[in-house]
C-alpha cells in the first residue's frame, strides 16, 4: 500500500511543501488539509486593507497549486493523536497518515490582555484584512473634519506598521477625516532591529502623518477604547491589534514536544515524533543559539527541503540539516517601502538601509517570485500591479 503522507496548512510553509513532496514522492499518498480552499500570500494581505479588489491577485486556489493525484480536504484541524497517527477535524473526520507535515501557521497572541480579543480586529487572514477596511471604510462615513474618526493601530512589528500605511493611503486617496495612531508597548517600533532602520521606517510614518506612540504598553481594551501602563487612555472607532503571534490550539495536546503550542523540531525538522515534521510559524526549528523566525521567507526556505527529508525518512535514510539564511527585510509603509539587510542571490547590497523605487521593486519582486513559485508567472505579471 502507498505510504500516506498528509499535510496540513496552506500558508508560505504548506503549499510551499506540496509541490516538493509531490516531485520527492511519486508513489505516495498525498493529502492536503487546509482550513481555506486557497493560499494567501500572507505578507501582502495589508494591501487589501486600501482595497479589497487585491484579494484577487494575492490568492491562489489550491488546485492550481497541487497535482491532480494529492487529494485536497478542506476543514480545520483540531487535533493530531500521534499515537493513533490521524488528525482530527472540527467536523469530527479523522484522516489517518503514515508522515505528516504539521504548517498550521500561527494566531494572533492576546497575552490575557483584558478585552483584547473581543474588541480588536486582526490581520491573520484575508477576511480580517476585508473587516478592517469595512470598518474604517465605516467610521469615515460618519465623521468630519472637526471630529474625525480615530483608527488605532496596536503593536508596531511588520503588521502593525504596514497596515498603519495602508490605512494611510486609504485616508488620503478618499480624502477621508482619518487619525491614524501606531502604538508601540517599547521604546522604538520595529523592537530589536536596527536603528537606521526604524529612524528610516519612522520618518515615512509620520511624513504620512501617522501618530506614533511609543514606550507604553496597552493593557486593556474595551469597545471605545484602550487603556496604557502609563498614559492616558485612547479612544478608538476602530482598534487593530498586531501584537504578535502564537501557536494554534490544534496543537495543544498532540503529545509533541512544544513551547506555547510551536512544535519543536530538530534542525531537520523532525519532531519529538520522528513520523511528524513541522515547518513554518507553526514551529521553533532548532537552529542553534536562537530557532528559526516565524517569518514567510523561514517558512518559505524551509518548505524547499521538508520533502526531500520527508521522502527520505519513509527511505530510511539520514535526514538533512537545515540552515536558515536570513535574506533580510522588506517592508511597505503605505507606496514606499524600505529595504535592510538585503541579501540577492547571496550577496549583500552596498548599503544596509535603502528606501525608495529600489525596496519597491525589490519588495513587489519577492512576492511576485512567490507567487510564481507556487503559482505560475503568469499569475505573478497579473499581481505585479497590487503588490
Ligand atoms: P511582531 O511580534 O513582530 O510585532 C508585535 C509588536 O507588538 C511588537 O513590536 C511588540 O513590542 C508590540 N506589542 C506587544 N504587546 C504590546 C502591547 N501590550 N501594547 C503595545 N504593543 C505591544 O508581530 P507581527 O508584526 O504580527 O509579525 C509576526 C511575524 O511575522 C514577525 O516575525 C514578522 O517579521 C513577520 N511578518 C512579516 C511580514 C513581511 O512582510 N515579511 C509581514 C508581517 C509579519
Amino acid at each position: 500500500m502507498a505510504t500516506k503522507v498528509v499535510v496540513l496548512g496552506a500558508g508560505y510553509a504548506g503549499a510551499g511543501a506540496i509541490r516538493q513532496l509531490e516531485e520527492e514522492l511519486e508513489n505516495a499518498d498525498i493529502t492536503w488539509v487546509s482550513d481555506t480552499d486557497y493560499h494567501l500570500v500572507l505578507h501582502e494581505a495589508h494591501r487589501v486593507i486600501r482595497d479589497p479588489r487585491v484579494k484577487e491577485k494575492i490568492t491562489l486556489p489550491v488546485h492550481d497549486i497541487k497535482s491532480p493525484s494529492t487529494r485536497f480536504v478542506q476543514g480545520t484541524v483540531t487535533g493530531v493523536d500521534t499515537d493513533d497517527r490521524s488528525v482530527e477535524l472540527e467536523n469530527g473526520d479523522q484522516i489517518d497518515y503514515d508522515y505528516l507535515l504539521v504548517a498550521l501557521g500561527s494566531k494572533t497572541a492576546y497575552y490575557g490582555i483584558p478585552g483584547m480579543a473581543e474588541n480588536s480586529l486582526t490581520l491573520k487572514g484575508l477576511d480580517d484584512a476585508l473587516q478592517i477596511h469595512d470598518a474604517v471604510k465605516d467610521a469615515a462615513k460618519t465623521a468630519s473634519r472637526n471630529d474625525p474618526a480615530k483608527v488605532v493601530v496596536g503593536g508596531a512589528g511588520l503588521s502593525g506598521i504596514q497596515s498603519a500605511g495602508e490605512i494611510a493611503e486609504y485616508r488620503d486617496k478618499h480624502r477621508a477625516p482619518i487619525d491614524i495612531y501606531l502604538v508601540e508597548a517599547l521604546d522604538e517600533i520595529m523592537p530589536g532591529q536596527d536603528p537606521e532602520l526604524q529612524g528610516t521606517v519612522k520618518k515615512y510614518l509620520l511624513e504620512k502623518d501617522i501618530n506614533v506612540l511609543t514606550g507604553d504598553p496597552i493593557t486593556e481594551a474595551t469597545e471605545d477604547e484602550i487603556q496604557f501602563d502609563e498614559g492616558e487612555p485612547l479612544d478608538y472607532d476602530v482598534f487593530v491589534w498586531t501584537g504578535g503571534v502564537t501557536g494554534r490550539d490544534a496543537m495543544d495536546d498532540c503529545n509533541l514536544d512544544n513551547q506555547h503550542n510551536r512544535v519543536t523540531t530538530e534542525a531537520n525538522f523532525q519532531t519529538s515524533d520522528e513520523r511528524v515534521f513541522a515547518i513554518g510559524d507553526c514551529a521553533i526549528i532548532d537552529q542553534g543559539e536562537n530557532p528559526a523566525p516565524p517569518t514567510a521567507q523561514a517558512a518559505w526556505q524551509a518548505a524547499e527541503v521538508v520533502g526531500e527529508n520527508i521522502a527520505r525518512s519513509i527511505r530510511g535514510q539520514p535526514l538533512a540539516t537545515w540552515t536558515y539564511d536570513d535574506k533580510g527585510t522588506v517592508i511597505s509603509i503605505g507606496d514606499d517601502a524600505v529595504a535592510h539587510g538585503v541579501k540577492a542571490v547571496g550577496v549583500e547590497f552596498p548599503v544596509s538601509t535603502f528606501n525608495s523605487h529600489a525596496a519597491k521593486f525589490l519588495k513587489k519582486m519577492i512576492a511576485a517570485r512567490w507567487i510564481a513559485d507556487v503559482g505560475s508567472w503568469n499569475r505573478a505579471v497579473k499581481a505585479w500591479d497590487s503588490l
